[in-house]
C-alpha cells in the first residue's frame, strides 16, 4: 500500500525504533508515546482495521498475539500492561492499517 505509513515502516522506507520483528509482525515504539512505554504491533499485511479481520488474514492477527507476552517482557512489563485497538474514525483511528498499542507502566485509571 503506497501510502499507508505502517507499510513503509515495514519496508524500511520510513525509519523506526523496532523492539521486534520476524516474518509476519513488526513491533515499534510510537513517535507520540502516551505511556511510559508505548509499543506499535503491526501485522506485515495490509489490513485496514479490526473491522476487516477474516479467514484468510487473522493468522496474522494471531500470531501478533502470540508474541505479546515476549515482547512486553522483554520491555520491562512483568507487572502488566494493556493492549488497545482503535477500530475506525469514531474510535480515533488515525493509521487504516491494523495496529494494537502496547501500553505499559504508570497507567492512571482503569481506563485513562
Ligand atoms: P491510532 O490513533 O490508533 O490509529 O494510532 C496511531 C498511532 O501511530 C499513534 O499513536 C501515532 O503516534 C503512531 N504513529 C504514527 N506514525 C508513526 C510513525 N511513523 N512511527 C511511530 N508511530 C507512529
Ligand atoms: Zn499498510
Amino acid at each position: 500500500m503506497e501510502d499507508c505509513v505502517f507499510c513503509k515502516i515495514i519496508d524500511g522506507s520510513i525509519p523506526s525504533n523496532k523492539v521486534y520483528e520476524d516474518d509476519k509482525m513488526v513491533a515499534f515504539h510510537d513517535l507520540n508515546p502516551q505511556a511510559p512505554v508505548h509499543i506499535i504491533m503491526i501485522p506485515k499485511l495490509h489490513v485496514k482495521s479490526a473491522d476487516e479481520i477474516n479467514e484468510t488474514n487473522s493468522e496474522y492477527i494471531a500470531h501478533i498475539f502470540s508474541k505479546v507476552g515476549e515482547i512486553a517482557k522483554s520491555l520491562g512489563l512483568e507487572n502488566g500492561y494493556r493492549i488497545v485497538n482503535n477500530c475506525g474514525p469514531d474510535a480515533g483511528q488515525t493509521v487504516f492499517h491494523i495496529h494494537f498499542h502496547l501500553l505499559g507502566g504508570e497507567l492512571s485509571g482503569k481506563m485513562g
